[in-house]
């Protein structure tokens, strides 16, 4: 096999950067040592910062986020019986976004969307099968 870029692990990280280098035209092959099935359900990125959505949504991976994300404009802390709102998007004009759908399809849609990018790319050298799945 060749390529231009060897990637090893199929985590966030090595997923994105492997679908960065494909929209830069690049070609790469990421080596993962876990089965498909362990890293598309161990717990990843069920809450993520503003900088990870809009990394998502800039490289065309946004769109189940958009749909089915809670965003989160602000947490509440209770203390001596009173309620204390810190309304993070109003101060910082930036949100957070829980990918975390229990009784839905789990935690890890974000990882299972990067990998099977990966796998439609045929950039994933392991003895995972061909994807199937879709990113919905
Ligand atoms: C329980 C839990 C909850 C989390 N929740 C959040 C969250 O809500 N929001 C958030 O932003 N972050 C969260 N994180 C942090 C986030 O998961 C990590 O920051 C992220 O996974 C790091 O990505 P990575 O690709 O660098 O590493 P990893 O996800 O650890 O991926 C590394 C990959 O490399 C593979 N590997 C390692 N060595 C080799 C080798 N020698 N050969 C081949 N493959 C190899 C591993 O099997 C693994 O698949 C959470 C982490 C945990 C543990």
């Amino acid at each position: 096999m060749r390529t231009q870029v060897g990637i090893v692990g199929a985590g966030p990280a090595g997923l994105m950067l492997a679908h960065l280098l494909h929209l830069a035209g690049i070609e790469s092959v990421v080596l993962e040592c876990r089965s498909r099935a362990y890293v598309e359900q161990r717990v990843r990125a069920g809450v993520l910062e503003q900088g990870s959505v809009d990394l998502l949504r800039r490289t065309g991976l946004g769109d189940r986020l958009d749909r089915e994300g809670m965003r989160h404009e602000g947490i509440e802390l209770r203390f001596d019986g009173e309620s204390h709102r810190v309304p993070m998007t109003e101060l910082t004009g930036r949100a957070i976004t829980v990918d975390d759908d229990a009784g839905r399809a789990g935690p890890h849609q974000v990882q299972r969307g990067l990998v099977v990018g990966a796998r439609r790319r045929s950039c994933t050298a392991t003895s995972w099968p061909a994807a199937t799945a879709s990113t919905g």
